[in-house]
């Protein structure tokens, strides 16, 4: 049912393109429900901080009604959509009434894309929520509790962390699980020979970082060797087990830790929608960013299929969601004040990934590169200003500088009533 005379926009997902149309749109003549299985909005390239004890979970979370709550026009609600209606235009919400809609604007993210190998389902640990970011934790640490009481397993690879996808947040995570390793865990088992663990960073192609400049790939993967990371290239993952991992040559290596990070595949919720999918599963949009034939329906950020004036494919990060919802809010106000409307058009502001401490890879528009603290300091500088909420703010450049001037990651903490194994986990 809408609720008033004025158009309903409902928007799908509290994510990167969600909260940026809903502030989009606030401000107009609108009634909008933005609702999310969560009740937070997730600062996902933090998430690996949390994996790695340097963060805590809400840290990097900000309540979705902590931001909207007092816009009379702007209802928040906690549900999961479960299908859309597109004739009907009525959004389906597991266990809950349908939500009829003027407009919608579908950014429900993607989710974690197995390739089919056998045993990632099983086995691996994904890296895509805050849950998900909190069990690997866990896991790490109950790993390294294990490791001190029976040291004979380390042979068997407890300690040994396999991180598949040499993207950058495999790059990221191998280089902040390398320092809690060496920096904390070190002095907290003093009894443990933590020489013996290793982290492996596999990556199928010859280089880490794909879509960055040939150099910051190159400065990445000496960093990260000199750092003690595992570093193979062309390598591909053939199945994974319980207590190795087989390469594609046959090789295997003993390991009770695979992360996952190499596939991203769109939000299952594209498989419910008939519509056109591209790459990854998703959704097909127009210039406009609507689905064809659906004007009133739009799919921003990761779940679209969304390209440049070329036709060449945008990357699933985050400025392709923020710009997505910001031009998806001024068409729907030019839509109502009958205003000609105009195709999206992305501005590319540049690409970073950090290696560790005072190291990263910072590529500017206009050809500036990046590297060691300067590109560290930018990382930190840009991620701060990014982070949604004050508070987030001020804990996490706290945190950062504590961990700075002691080396100390805070957050070692095993949280017991979250499994630590990843099998039946996943989620979309
Ligand atoms: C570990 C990690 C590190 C990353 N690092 C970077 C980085 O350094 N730089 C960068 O630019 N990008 C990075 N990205 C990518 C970036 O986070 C995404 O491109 C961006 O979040 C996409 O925005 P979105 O709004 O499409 O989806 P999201 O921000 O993921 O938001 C989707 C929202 O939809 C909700 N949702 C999902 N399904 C449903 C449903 N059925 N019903 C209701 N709600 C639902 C989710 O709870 C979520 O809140 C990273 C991603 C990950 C996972």
């Amino acid at each position: 049912m809408t609720p008033g005379p004025r158009p309903h926009v409902v928007i799908v997902g509290a994510g990167f393109g969600g909260i940026n149309a809903t502030k989009e749109l606030m401000d107009g003549p609108f009634e909008i429900t933005l609702i999310d299985r969560d009740n937070y909005h997730g600062f996902w390239p933090l998430l690996y901080q949390v994996a790695t004890a340097g963060l805590g979970p809400e840290d990097i979370a900000h309540p979705v009604r902590g931001m909207f709550g007092e816009r009379s026009n702007v209802h928040v609600r906690l549900g999961t959509v479960s299908d859309v209606d597109l004739d009907r235009q009525l959004v389906q919400v597991a266990d809950e009434a349908d939500l009829a809609y003027d407009y919608l604007i579908l950014a429900a993210g993607s989710s974690t894309s197995d390739f089919g190998i056998p045993g990632v389902d099983d086995y691996a640990f994904p890296l895509k929520t805050l849950p998900d970011a909190v069990r690997l934790r866990n896991h790490v640490l109950s790993c390294f509790e294990r490791a001190d009481a029976c040291p004979e397993l380390v042979d068997s690879g407890l300690l040994t962390f396999v991180l598949a996808g040499g993207g950058p947040t495999g790059v990221e995570l191998s280089g902040a699980l390398t320092e809690l390793i060496g920096q904390n865990l070190a002095r907290d088992f003093p009894h443990l020979d933590v020489t013996k663990s290793s982290v492996v960073l596999v990556e199928m192609l010859d280089h880490l970082l794909g879509g960055f400049a040939p150099s910051s790939q190159a400065h990445a993967l000496e960093t990260l060797r000199a750092k003690g990371v595992d570093v193979r290239l062309n390598t591909a993952i053939s199945a994974l087990d319980a207590d190795h991992v087989t390469f594609k040559d046959g090789s295997s290596v003993a390991t009770m830790t695979t992360v996952w990070t190499a596939g991203i595949r769109a939000n299952p919720l594209a498989d419910m929608l008939d519509v056109a999918k591209g790459k990854g599963g998703a959704i097909e949009v127009t210039k406009e960013l609507t689905l064809p034939g659906h004007p009133e329906v739009f799919v921003i950020g990761d779940l679209a299929a969304t390209t440049d004036r070329h036709g060449k494919p945008l990357p699933q990060v985050a400025q392709v969601a923020i710009q997505g919802a910001r031009h998806v809010g001024r068409t729907i106000k030019r839509r109502t004040t009958g205003r000609p409307t105009k195709p999206f058009r992305y501005h590319s502001h540049g690409m970073m990934a950090t290696i560790g401490r005072r190291a990263a890879v910072a590529e500017i528009p206009g050809g500036l590169k990046l590297r060691g603290t300067l590109g560290w300091l930018s990382w930190l500088a840009v991620h701060l200003v990014f982070l949604v909420g004050f508070r987030n703010r001020i804990v996490v450049l706290v945190n950062w500088s504590w961990n700075y001037l002691t080396w100390d990651r805070a957050a070692r903490v095993i949280l017991k009533e979250d499994s630590t194994t990843p099998s039946g986990q996943h989620r979309a």
